[in-house]
């Protein structure tokens, strides 16, 4: 299994997850010419895509969805729940290209599992499984739950969000208060600091690598995330590089993650 992020934070969040025999998009939340340009960096074009599986209907997530779709006939796929806000948003893709799940599904060699999170509208984190590898994505949630635990546990690949420091969202003076609240509620998204409480759970069940994902633009910042996560498991004896490895994923790609 072969993971690239194409993007990942406030402007946009798309990754690119390939098999032997599939090649699929978790989220299409930048341009189609952008996403095509992304994939090209690594030998990828818009035809070899096989699905592009949806989390949610918020602009970051899907804004390059509808051109790409109609351009390289590209299903989509979204949870049942999620297809009634990302329906009305879609003006170009075709009818048949529009697939629903509510459960676990296969593309080719991938058995994709979704999870409920908890976020302002519906919206899903997957796991994502072939032969022994594992790997999970959740962004755009506000807290985590066991359930949510007990459906990524083991995945040697966490894409894991991180979206803001506390202190910098309180003090952020960019952002109306119903936005901070929003953003720091239970429906909202992830701190630096919920984040490093789940990613010690999830070192502890297997995972070996994390991708700290959908960075706020305003509110944290690529090194405050990794050294804040870092230091938080250290305190609890878990050191980076040794125990897991700790990666941020940026705007723009920057390197391949391969399980074996
Ligand atoms: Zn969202
Ligand atoms: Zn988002």
């Amino acid at each position: 299994m072969r993971v690239f992020n194409l993007s990942s934070g406030s402007d946009g969040n798309a990754t690119y997850i390939e098999t032997e025999h599939a090649r699929i998009l978790v989220d299409d939340g930048i341009s189609c010419t952008e996403t095509v340009k992304r994939l090209n960096l690594i030998g990828v074009s818009g035809e070899d895509i096989d699905a592009i599986i949806l989390t949610h209907e918020h602009t970051d997530h899907m804004k390059g969805v509808d051109v790409f779709s109609k351009k390289f006939n590209t299903p989509i796929y979204a949870h049942n729940d999620v297809w009634k806000g990302v329906y009305p948003k879609l003006s170009k893709a075709s009818e048949g290209n529009m697939r629903i799940f509510d459960g676990d599904f296969d593309i080719k060699d991938l058995i994709i599992s979704p999870v409920e999170i908890p976020h302002d509208v519906k919206c899903f984190g997957f796991t994502i499984e072939n032969g022994d590898s594992k790997v999970s994505l959740l962004t755009d949630l506000g807290h985590t739950t066991d359930k949510i635990f007990n459906s990524v546990k083991g995945s040697q690949l966490v894409y894991l969000e991180a979206n803001h420091d506390i202190i910098m969202l309180k003090n952020c003076e960019k952002y109306p208060l119903s936005l901070r609240m929003r953003i720091a509620g239970k429906n909202g998204h992830l701190s630096n600091d919920a984040s490093a409480e789940f990613a010690e759970k999830l070192v502890e069940s297997g995972t070996r690598q994390l991708v700290l994902s959908h960075l706020s633009r305003e509110n944290n910042t690529p090194e405050l995330a990794y050294t804040y996560i870092s230091k938080k498991l250290a305190d609890d004896g878990i050191i980076e590089g040794t125990h897991v490895k700790i990666d941020v994923a940026l705007t723009v790609p920057v390197r391949i993650f391969r399980l074996k």
